[in-house]
């Protein structure tokens, strides 16, 4: 995929009343035996390239929903830091106020925040540099996120402590704008927060619902289209088995009821619906 594909950067689906809008809000680069956890290169390379460094290229897709009077932001992006840590990940094309101008929107617009979980790939855009101290970058929002994702963020262990930056989340708490949730849990009518455990303890995905539609955003859940097989689990999951059940459970869902998949880092498509033929379950992109 070519710099010049990535330039469409909201793509638009009308799901019943809801108007959804995946904001591709930048690219960048994480290793590709991480990424695929126990499948080997030889298998996951023919799927996706990796770089001289071993790298695979990842989309950083936001979803925008909008319900007719509230505007909810699914995660945030990433946050762009010092030197060292924009090669680490090649940050390319990194921006989400870009993407909220495209539909004629300012962060000050953005009523909900849902974070799925806090890893610095997904809540980076939550807050940002202002006179020289981190803030909120959605100032109306209140920020929903679970209460066990919460837990472990402010108290990370060895294995987990570099995908939490502390920047990305403290100033959201305060500022007063963080609600704690517990479990799966209607945010808006139609809008409902899936805790699937599996990535983190506390990683949720968000089930979309109107007019007998369905769209699931599967966040680290199945994080691009070349994760939808079950093992292909990645090697950062704290709990790969509980994802292997999730996946098996809401893919099975998925494609008895058509619902649309939205993927969080798929660096081309981002959405699209499982199709099953001869036995084989395929994944149609769209748009
Ligand atoms: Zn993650």
């Amino acid at each position: 995929m070519d710099k010049t594909s990535y330039k469409l950067q909201v793509i638009s689906h009308k799901l019943g009343r809801f108007k959804l809008s995946l904001l591709r809000s930048g690219t960048f680069w994480l290793d590709g035996g991480a990424m695929f956890g126990v499948v080997p290169k030889v298998i996951w390379e023919k799927l996706t390239p990796a770089d001289s460094r071993n790298r695979i290229k990842l989309g950083l897709n936001c979803l925008l929903v909008q319900t007719g009077d509230k505007n909810v932001l699914v995660d945030t992006g990433i946050c762009e830091m010092d030197k060292k840590f924009n090669e680490r990940f090649k940050l390319e094309e990194v921006n989400m106020d870009n993407c909220l101008e495209k539909i004629g929107l300012t962060p000050g617009d953005i009523d909900i925040v849902i974070n799925t979980h806090l890893h610095f790939d997904h809540c980076g855009g939550n807050t940002r540099l202002k006179r020289e101290k981190w803030m909120s970058s959605f100032p109306n929002a209140k920020y929903i996120i679970q209460k066990k994702e919460w837990e472990d963020a402010t108290h990370p262990n060895e294995r987990t402590r570099a995908s939490y930056l502390s920047h990305t989340f403290i100033p959201v708490e305060e500022a007063g704008l963080l609600e704690l949730i517990d479990g799966d849990v209607e945010i808006l009518s139609g809008i409902r927060v899936i805790q699937t455990g599996g990535h983190t303890q506390g990683h949720q995905v968000v089930l979309l619902e109107s007019d007998n539609k369905k769209a699931l955003y599967l966040a680290d859940l199945i994080p691009t289209s070349a994760h939808i097989k079950i093992p292909y689990v990645m090697g950062y999951d704290t709990y790969p088995l509980e994802t292997m059940d999730k996946k098996r459970d809401l893919l099975g869902k998925a494609l008895k009821e058509h619902w649309l998949l939205i993927f969080e880092h798929d660096p081309e498509v981002g959405l699209g619906y499982l199709e099953e033929k001869e036995n084989k379950i395929k994944f149609n992109p769209k748009g």
